[in-house]
């Protein structure tokens, strides 16, 4: 038994205080400083109809105008039907630490008259994704692995303030193995605070009852009291209310912020009071990055395990066991003696055959000799006769017929000849 075996080993382990630095203490910083040169990317993707506000989000998010503000197309011009997926990339650094941006958009999802199958092209994209990973996986040179998996999918839900629409769930129940799903409630400033809280509690619960897995940040028996409470708070916002907002605007009061303007006031982006935008970027960003890229690497470990099983491939459990020599070795020889005995029936079986053949040849040409026996015995007593007769005539003093003339019995003993030459 193996951990049985293992166990001593494990109970060995002594606590020692050390008489001074050592210096591994100093791990965490060089890695920090590895990641620092390395940079870091991370990959987003973005689901929702038109107009809900995603390009705007994108841009409060990660504070750059990734997006360029959207034209709107000519009236008349003739409008895309399905739904497309476009990568925005972008170089982005803070505090001398470089992140690569990818932003995978998904224009058209939710537009059409009937979305059924919206949701395939973007299944289909992450699915990719994960091929191309495996594909440079199973290279033989895996120095660089070029990462484009896409690590969180924030799924816009219109605020209507009733439940999740059957395209909703659709995309979630289809999109929920594959990817971190974030729902959040788009444009929320035009919900009041009661709206939204039910909605949100509508929303879970129709998440709950679709079995829908989404991304929540996890809490880690290690972590200090802050953090735990830190996560416990973002986990209570989500689906999180939203508004997105790049302009800004002066209170009342005399403060710069990012926000709305309304007639009655002004929705601030940055203000917990007014919306979870704060709590969705602290879990996206500055808490859980890591972690959603973490659980991307799960995700794509289901998926692969699941194409390999499509494809016939098992992973042998019994090359994780310790082998027994001797057992290995009794294992090896019955192989091997199944192998023997199978070749050597084959091979019987193949002498048998060939025996067969040959035994029904020779009953052919015996029954072709005795046919040719036959035939011969019957020419020679035909001719027999014929010769009987000849002699009869002759005795007799009878003249032998023209046409058998005087060389007649010559020639049937010259055709006999010839007959039995043949
Ligand atoms: P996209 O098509 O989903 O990318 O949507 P956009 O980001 O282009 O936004 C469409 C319109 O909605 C723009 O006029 C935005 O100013 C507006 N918008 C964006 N976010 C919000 C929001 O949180 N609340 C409100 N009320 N409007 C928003």
């Amino acid at each position: 038994n193996v951990s049985k075996e293992q166990s001593p080993a494990v109970s060995n382990i002594v606590r020692k205080k050390l008489g001074g630095f050592v210096g591994f203490a100093n791990l965490p910083n060089q890695v920090h400083r590895k990641s620092v040169r390395k940079g870091f990317s991370f990959t987003c993707m973005v689901v929702g109809e038109s107009g809900l506000g995603k390009s705007t989000l994108v841009n409060t998010l990660f504070e750059t105008s990734l997006y360029q503000p959207k034209t709107l197309p000519e009236l008349g011009s003739e409008l895309s039907s399905t739904v497309g997926i476009e990568n925005i990339s972008a170089d982005i650094e803070e505090n001398g630490v470089r992140l690569k941006l990818t932003v995978v958009d998904t224009p058209g999802f939710g537009d059409f008259i009937n979305n059924d199958s919206s949701w395939d092209p973007i299944v289909t994209s992450i699915e990719s994704r994960f091929d191309q990973y495996l594909e440079q996986e199973n290279r033989v040179n895996r120095a660089k692995l070029n990462d484009n998996r896409v690590n969180a999918c924030i799924y816009f839900i219109q605020p209507t303030g009733h439940s999740l629409r059957q395209v909703d769930i659709e995309f979630m129940r289809r999109l929920h193995t594959k990817v971190n799903l974030i729902p959040v409630i788009a444009k929320s400033d035009t919900l009041s605070e009661e709206e939204v809280d039910s909605f949100k509690r509508r929303i879970l619960a129709d998440i709950e009852y679709h079995k829908i897995e989404i991304f929540k940040a996890p809490a880690y028996e290690m972590e200090d009291d802050e953090t735990i409470q830190e996560n416990s708070e973002i986990e209570s916002k989500i689906p999180f209310a939203i508004v997105g907002s790049t302009q800004t605007i002066q209170t009342g009061d005399g403060r710069s912020v990012r926000g709305r303007s309304y007639p009655w006031g002004v929705v601030e982006v940055d203000n917990e009071e007014h919306c979870d935008f704060t709590k969705l970027r602290q879990m996206m960003i500055r808490t859980h990055m890591e972690e959603l890229k973490e659980n991307t690497g799960i995700l794509y470990e289901n998926y692969r395990s699941e194409k390999m099983l499509a494809m016939g491939v098992q992973q042998d459990a019994t090359v994780f066991k310790e082998v027994n020599p001797t057992a290995k070795a009794v294992e090896e020889k019955t192989l091997h003696d199944a192998k023997l005995s199978k070749m050597e029936a084959e091979m019987k079986l193949v002498f048998q055959q060939k025996v067969q053949e040959k035994e029904a040849k020779l009953r052919q040409s015996e029954e072709e000799l005795y046919a040719r026996h036959r035939e011969m015995k019957e020419s020679l007593e035909k001719q027999r006769g014929e010769l009987d007769d000849k002699r009869r005539r002759l005795e007799s003093g009878r003249p032998l017929t023209p046409e058998r003339g005087g060389g007649g019995a010559q020639s049937t003993q010259k055709k006999s000849r010839g007959f039995l030459r043949s």
